[in-house]
């Protein structure tokens, strides 16, 4: 392992004459060693656990103290980072981390977030950001069309999945409810993710105004129940207005039956929106095209680059039919920006979105799809779908394992069955207690859920780094620790 060594201590020579600034020397001896460190994170990864974690008392130990008064060596606190930060924790890009959703992030983004950084980057007005604004129209714009979505759309990079969803869901309220919310109702399926429902809350929806509809067998929207749930509240003298759907679910990676949602939602005149967080990345892919039909015709979108396509956090991103819809909904002009507040042709981006400040997301995404193309995108997910299949091939080897949700779009949902084992319960509390044991011995991460009332467990396969060698090893892991544990429980 190529460890580095520190040659002299950084000497902080202007450290205390207020400017707070390093000589040119002592930021490249810095820089050098944050690129060293993340090289090295890059390339060792594999070999190291998934999971490292210390105690609260631990961490206590050795990082609570009060806030220096005067400052010290910066080699000695990226040492201190390094070790007592970086070290404790769980790899979330890690090649067996499938817990969750993985972020299996790529090292072009995460060097173009230190650019965005350095520079301070201010995408939210024409005048103070021009060349980074375009860059994220260009961007934006490149997602509009890999989803199929008519030129009138756009949209705006924010912090993730859950802002993505509060920022269409709150363009949908105004768009179709204007200020009067009573009697208002959004429909979604019981497999959405809980963002949705804080989405709701946080825009002053209460609880009995979002109606869960049941799922099929294959845990997509019940179409005939929506129907039936929209009618009964119009007759009540409701408001329906919304219906949110998954293209992808967290749970086991469902589609909702996306054609009929849309024809349904136009009949109606009810907003379409679409949680594609995880799964819409899909669509750069032949299959993924055939399976997302109908993304298209969302009136807005929600996509999570730093999921599937391979984004450090923080970057999600939401799509509108109709981009002006963002605008009516946020733009409010301040005597303090009106100096920024110029041509028609020179967007603001503050006037899209919650956020006035707010970082160059767009970059890392730009610059990751210049330098591996969209070939490169377009190989990296189709791998992460064939990951789960042979995820789910390797289960089906083994009788003590039961498939439960079929891969699809890089996700696969089993669940351990050992022989002559009954009581569904003692099986959910046997399955949660596998992943216990893989978090204990930090080889991989997997992550469990709740399907149809039982515990079973999931893996998620989106990481291109990942090799068939990693998931038969950690479905074999697996299957010694659900014969041991059930050998001393059974
Ligand atoms: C991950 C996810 C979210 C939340 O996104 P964040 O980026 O974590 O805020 C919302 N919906 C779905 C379907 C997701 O998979």
């Amino acid at each position: 392992m190529h460890e580095i060594t520190s040659i002299r201590p950084l000497i902080a020579s202007e450290r205390s004459d207020g400017a707070l600034r390093l000589s040119g020397e002592e930021m490249r001896e810095l820089g050098y060693r944050v690129i060293d460190t993340l090289v090295e994170h890059f390339e060792e990864l594999p070999d190291k656990p998934v999971t490292r974690r210390a105690g609260r008392a631990e961490l206590d130990e050795r990082l609570r103290e009060p806030l220096p008064e005067y400052g010290s060596d910066a080699e000695e606190v990226f040492q201190r980072a390094r070790h007592d930060v970086f070290e404790k924790m769980m790899h979330v890009d890690h090649p067996r981390f499938f817990a969750f959703i993985p972020s299996p992030s790529n090292f072009v983004g995460a060097m173009a977030d230190a650019l965005a950084s350095g520079f301070n980057v201010f995408p939210g007005t024409w005048l103070e950001g021009s060349g980074p604004t375009e860059i994220e129209l260009v961007t934006i714009d490149w997602l509009r069309q890999l989803c199929g979505m008519p030129e009138s759309a756009g949209g705006l990079f924010v912090s993730g999945g859950s802002m993505a969803n509060l920022t269409a869901l709150a363009v949908a309220r105004e768009v179709k409810l204007g200020t009067q919310m009573s009697e208002a109702v959004a429909y979604c399926s019981d497999q959405t993710h809980s963002s949705v429902d804080r989405g709701l809350r946080i825009l002053g929806f209460a609880p009995h105004q979002i109606r869960k509809i049941p799922t099929d067998e294959k845990f997509r929207i019940s179409m005939p129940e929506l129907r039936r749930e929209v009618a009964a509240d119009r007759a009540m003298g409701h408001r329906p207005f919304c219906v949110i759907a998954n293209a992808g679910t967290t749970n086991s990676g469902a589609i909702d039956p996306l054609p009929q949602l849309a024809d349904f939602c136009q009949e109606e005149e009810l907003w379409l929106h679409i949680d594609a967080a995880y799964g819409g990345a899909a669509i750069l892919t032949e299959e993924g095209r055939v399976l997302l039909e109908g993304l298209e015709r969302a009136d807005s979108l929600t996509l999570d680059p730093h999921k599937w396509l391979f984004q450090p956090h923080e970057m999600g991103c939401v799509l509108l039919k109709e981009r002006r819809f963002l605008k009516e909904t946020f733009r409010i002009v301040p005597d303090y920006i009106k100096d920024a507040d110029r041509k028609e042709e020179e967007v603001n981006l503050i006037d899209y979105g919650i956020q006035m400040t707010r970082g160059f997301r767009a970059l890392k995404l730009w610059m990751s799809f210049q330098v591996f193309g969209l070939e490169g995108f377009r190989k990296a997910i189709a791998r992460g779908i064939s990951l789960a299949k042979f995820a789910e091939d390797v289960l089906r080897e083994s009788p003590c394992w039961e498939v439960v949700t079929p891969a699809q779009i890089g996700l696969v949902t089993f669940r351990y069955v050992p022989e002559g084992w009954h009581p569904p319960e003692e099986i959910d509390a046997l399955n949660r207690r596998l992943v216990e044991e893989m978090i204990e011995d930090g080889f991989a991460m997997i992550s469990s859920t709740v399907m149809n009332g039982r515990t079973v467990l999931r893996l998620c396969t989106n990481n291109p780094r990942t090799t068939e060698a990693d998931i038969r090893e950690t479905i074999e892991c697996l299957s010694r620790f659900g014969q041991e544990l059930s050998l001393r429980t059974g």
